[in-house]
């Protein structure tokens, strides 16, 4: 069993259901969502922030945001307007070690 949660989710050994999934990536609802949409897309593999990032991770990183748009697309907040943040490491407000793109509509936000 990984250590790492989301290792564990992207393995199928949590009771996380998935609203996309690929050989690359998954979509699922933040347990603690912040909004009345809060999705996260995650790599499959484990990639610790956008701090390891390399080169050749380049075409994952397009699909992270195409598969971003779709899903904002599928919940209905393509249009009303949504959030897409990055949070990198314990000062940017990175709390699992393992990348993920938030993906927060359905409300609007101040800023
Ligand atoms: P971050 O602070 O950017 O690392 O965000 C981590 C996010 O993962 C938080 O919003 C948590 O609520 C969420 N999270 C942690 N554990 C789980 C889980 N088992 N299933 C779904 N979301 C989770
Ligand atoms: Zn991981």
């Amino acid at each position: 069993m990984p250590e790492c949660i989301f290792c564990q989710i992207v393995a199928g050994q949590t009771k996380t259901e998935f609203l996309y999934q690929d050989q690359d990536l998954v979509v699922f609802a933040d347990i603690s969502p912040k909004a009345p949409v809060h999705l996260l897309i995650v790599p499959c593999r484990h990639i610790k922030s956008i701090n390891e990032l390399e080169s050749k991770d380049q075409a994952l990183v397009g699909r992270i945001f195409l598969v971003a748009r779709q899903m904002a697309q599928k919940t209905g907040v393509a249009e009303s307007g949504y959030k897409l943040i990055f949070n990198v490491g314990r000062g940017g407000g990175q709390l699992v070690d393992h990348l993920h793109l938030h993906l927060l509509g359905g409300k609007r936000f101040k800023e």
